[in-house]
């Protein structure tokens, strides 16, 4: 049963407008972050709770605080920063979209390519969100074995032929590609580290859509095996020229699509507290009250012009784990409500005078 002081602080304190909640164990350790648009009413149905997670939870806290936010937008940017921070242990994931997904570079001695759908502080490197269907799996995989990047488990012992090692005689490659040679197989001191790292600098060439490398290696592949007559094999390299292709139309669209995410976003906010976020490549980077005089306006726009000033680096592509998880927070909710995106124009054109919804132009 639940802590009745608890139950009263929230019956007393709390306030039905949108908001971030945590609830504490002891020590102050954070349970659990969640967010809602009524923060009281979502609060106190917890203590309605009888049975599983919620309700232990509940049993479990020895405190519940929350924070008010101006509307839903800034509750859930709040609430996804606070779950990556703190990883609460009843937040076993943040509620994410699996619609998408991105490609992650390890950080590991001999880095691989993996698709994965959720994004970590793990000092890799992320490519995307790109739609999840199924097809980024093998568009991974063909990447992978047209740059010469290995594949296999994470555990696989590594030791480079430049590593200075007593016992280093005798290795053999741990599977098949070390012997087909689509691998340079840094498991059995095949390839120094820096062959290797030419080959993953190679991969992210083409996932910052700088260089075709890759398709025009396997073009060549393609001629030579035409050549002595090996028509599976050239049918087979076709194949993979086709998923990268995709794969490569994919990433050449993103530039465009993330310039896109650049955006001035207008919401009406919880008693007249109404906002403006600034969402520079689809990360929100700051937000103000939204500006009701002429003076306001111009510190907007200053505002504004210092968000979106170009950086170096900006056009590759390539996220953190935290850039990933905002973008894909950003993409995800204009999917999902798409009348939002009527509130949010470029900056160029925020910076132009014109007026969030109405096609005027500020006076
Ligand atoms: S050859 Fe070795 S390094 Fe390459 S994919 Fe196979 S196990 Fe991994």
């Amino acid at each position: 049963m639940a802590p009745s002081p608890l139950r009263e602080k929230v019956r007393t304190r709390a306030e039905d407008r949108p908001g971030v909640y945590r609830w504490l164990g002891a020590g102050g350790r954070i349970l659990y972050v969640g967010k809602s648009v009524r923060l009281r009413s979502r609060l106190l149905s917890y203590f309605r709770e009888e049975r599983g997670k919620a309700a232990r939870m509940v049993a479990e806290a020895e405190d519940v605080n929350w924070d008010q936010r101006p509307n839903e937008f800034a509750a859930l940017i709040r609430e996804m920063r606070l779950i990556r921070a703190w990883q609460p242990e009843y937040n076993v994931q943040h509620k994410r979209d699996r619609r998408y997904g991105f490609i992650k570079i390890t950080r590991e001695p001999a880095p691989r390519l993996v698709p994965v759908s959720r994004v970590h502080n793990d000092g890799a490197s992320y490519y995307g969100p790109f739609a999840q269907t199924g097809w980024l799996t093998q568009a991974v995989h063909d990447l992978s074995l047209a740059t010469g990047l290995r594949d296999c488990p994470a555990h696989t012992p590594i030791h480079f032929g430049d590593q200075l090692e007593i016992f280093s005689g005798g290795r053999v490659p741990r599977c098949i590609r070390g012997d087909t040679g689509t691998c340079p197989a840094p498991c059995a001191g095949r390839c120094t580290t820096a062959e290797y790292n030419r080959r993953l600098r190679l991969a992210c060439a083409f996932l910052e859509a700088r260089s075709r490398a890759p398709l025009a290696e396997l073009e060549d592949s393609v001629t030579a095996a035409a050549a002595e007559l090996r028509f599976e094999y050239a049918a087979t390299i076709r194949d993979r020229m086709e998923t990268l292709e995709k794969l490569w139309s994919h990433l050449s669209g993103f530039r465009g699509q993330m310039e896109n995410l650049n955006l001035v976003y207008s919401v009406p906010g919880y008693e007249g507290d109404d906002r403006i976020y600034l969402i520079r490549r689809g990360r929100p980077c700051a937000d103000l009250p939204m500006p009701k005089s002429s003076r306001a306006r111009r510190r907007a726009n200053e505002a504004v012009e210092e968000v979106f000033q170009p950086v170096p680096g900006d056009r590759d592509g390539r996220l953190d784990g935290d850039a990933a998880a905002e973008v894909l927070l950003t993409v995800s909710w204009f999917n999902r409500r798409p009348r939002e995106r009527e509130r949010a124009v470029a900056p160029e054109r925020w910076l132009g005078g014109v007026v969030v919804g109405s096609g005027r132009r500020a006076g």
